[in-house]
């Protein structure tokens, strides 16, 4: 797996390529057996942070369609192969199983509304009845509805990765509609009472406080809803240099959420903060 090429091609303009998580495979095996396939590479079996509030497992999708520099699933997003597959068997077999201990589950990634078999592999999980939080970048909102109506989204996890103007070049994904497709996914949640988790990852060298400002800007907009501002976390991520790049301090990204606004907040420090 290479890593580090993303940020190094956005910025000399080559196109970025993507690697999407085999989906003909996926979908021509379905059409042979008959039977919905996700491809799943990991599951956290407990979790008391990823879905507020509630007791939960994860369970993580391969690959993506973004490319952020800071995204610590690096292997997960450009070589999904490389991670252990969690069959569908498994997952549910593993779901059955905690039936009165867990109450939901989070469905994450990589981005899972690339996964083509995602609408039918939430409905199930209903039908297991657990709660159904989803982490989504928003690129694909049309999946999300149709979840939604299919078998009712719990939680919404949004990441709200920069203001509408850089929205492309911050992820690496040249769509002309991606700012404007995370406020409509969180007006969706506003106006289906989903429960929602705005949140961005700050790194200094990629979102000045002006930034932040503008991204204020347009969630007051939508009536100031809670937003998380979260600490970059250095550790292996896609763009292998950004963990040698100086970065705001814990007591500059308080700083900033205090300056914002009484309903931003700062996660991932040494704990969980509301401010
Ligand atoms: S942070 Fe999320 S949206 Fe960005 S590349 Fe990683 S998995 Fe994809």
């Amino acid at each position: 797996m290479k890593r580090g090429y993303v940020l190094s091609e956005r910025i000399s303009g080559s196109a970025v390529k993507f690697s999407y998580a085999e989906p003909e495979f996926f979908i021509k095996e379905k059409r042979e057996k008959g039977i919905v396939i996700m491809d799943l590479r990991g599951l956290y079996k407990f979790t008391l942070v990823d879905y507020p509030g509630h007791i939960a497992c994860i369970v993580f999708t391969g690959g993506c369609n973004f490319r952020c520099p800071y995204c610590h699933n690096a292997a997960l997003v450009l070589d999904p192969r490389s991670q252990p597959r969690v069959t569908e068997t498994e997952f549910f077999n593993f779901l059955k199983s905690r039936k009165g201990l867990l109450e939901g589950v989070v469905v994450s990634g990589g981005e899972p509304t690339i996964q083509p078999d995602l609408a039918d592999f939430c409905r199930r999980i209903r039908e297991e009845g657990y709660l159904l939080k989803l982490d989504t970048n928003s690129s694909n909102p049309e999946v999300v509805y149709k979840i939604h109506r299919d078998c009712g989204i719990n939680a919404l996890g949004v990441d709200f990765k920069a203001p509408s103007r850089r929205y492309s070049e911050l992820v690496g994904n040249p769509s002309p509609d991606l700012g404007r497709n995370v406020h409509e996914m969180i007006r969706f949640g506003q106006l289906e009472n989903i429960e929602l988790d705005i949140r961005t990852t700050v790194h200094k060298s990629l979102l000045s406080f002006s930034d932040l400002e503008e991204m204020h800007a347009e969630l007051a907009v939508l009536g100031s809803p809670v937003w998380t501002l979260q600490q970059f976390n250095p550790v292996e991520v896609i763009e292998e240099a950004l963990p040698g790049i100086a970065t705001y301090e814990d007591s500059d990204l308080i700083g900033m959420a205090r300056k914002l606004g009484p309903e931003v907040r700062v996660r991932g420090l040494t704990g969980r903060f509301l401010l």
